[in-house]
């Protein structure tokens, strides 16, 4: 039976699409019982490895039911279909942050900083309550029409209850990564999200990802380099400092989560 069909059956209405994931897509549907519209990620069970199955899908769906913040996408509720699809649903946001580059090409820096202590709140939030995402880029920073942050997509979320636990799994997206995790090493979960942090705020600044190719390999020599800005972009120095204690090449360097949330720049 197709899915608009059962989603129907049980009072959601098909509006749209919204996107579309490795294993997953994401559709736009009004909702009588929730009186609004909602987004529905539904997940083919069949298509996805077996990995995911048994164990990323598990904690995104549990970590979701967990999260509460203003500043993370609230699920309404998880739908069991035949055809072990699964539709998770969600509040429904206007954009991501990806596709508002797209379409200003550079977010001003005072504005750049109104959305970034949105985002940090949120991992800040994550981190005291000991998850870590993993996988944040600007694609899974989404904006409600009132460009208010909904961070999405958990589904290399995990749980971190011991600090000296490294994570092994080699997960994310390759941009986003840090050295220590390109390098295969075991890894402090908290400090990945940090990098993938200062990664998002110089795309958000620049229009443009900190490392190409050939520069990312050669942070892989685990040495420091100066980041290079465009010549005609307008980030101001106490910026670039601390996007600089962001995309530290050494974990043990690089700012926690309170540090960031307490630092100048996100203050002034
Ligand atoms: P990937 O495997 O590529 O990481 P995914 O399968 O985990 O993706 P999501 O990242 O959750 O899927 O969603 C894919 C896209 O759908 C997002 O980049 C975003 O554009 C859109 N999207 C997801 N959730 C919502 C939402 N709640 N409201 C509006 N759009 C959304």
């Amino acid at each position: 039976m197709p899915v608009d069909h059962i989603l129907r059956s049980l009072g959601y209405k098909f509006l749209s699409s919204l996107g579309e994931g490795s294993f997953s897509t994401v559709k736009l549907y009004s909702s009588q019982r929730h009186r609004c519209n909602v987004a529905i990620k539904i997940i083919d069970r069949e298509k996805a490895p077996r990995d995911f199955v048994r164990k990323f899908m598990p904690r995104e769906l549990s970590i979701l039911g967990q999260v509460k913040h203003d500043h993370i996408v609230n699920m309404h509720e998880i739908i069991e279909m035949p055809g072990r699809r699964v539709g998770i649903v969600m509040e429904a946001a206007a954009k991501d942050l990806y596709q508002k580059i797209i379409e200003v090409n550079r977010i001003p820096e005072v504005q750049s900083k109104t959305l970034f202590s949105q985002i940090v709140s949120a991992v800040n939030y994550l981190h005291q309550t000991d998850i870590v995402h993993r996988d944040l880029k600007c694609e899974n920073i989404l904006l409600t029409a009132q460009e208010q942050v909904k961070i999405t997509d958990f589904g290399f979320a995990r749980r971190c209850q011991d600090p000296s636990e490294l994570s092994r799994a080699f997960c994310g997206t390759v941009g986003y990564c840090p050295p220590e995790v390109m390098m295969r090493r075991p890894y402090d979960p908290k400090k990945y999200d940090i990098w993938s942090l200062g990664v998002t705020l110089f795309c958000m600044l620049t229009g443009q990802l900190p490392f190409d190719e050939t520069s990312y390999f050669r942070l892989l020599g685990l040495q420091q380099k100066p980041l290079v800005y465009p010549d005609d972009v307008a980030v101001g120095e106490p910026c670039r400092d601390f996007i600089g204690t962001l995309l530290q090449v050494d974990p043990s360097k690089r700012s926690t989560i309170q540090e960031v949330a307490e630092h100048q720049w996100l203050k002034n």
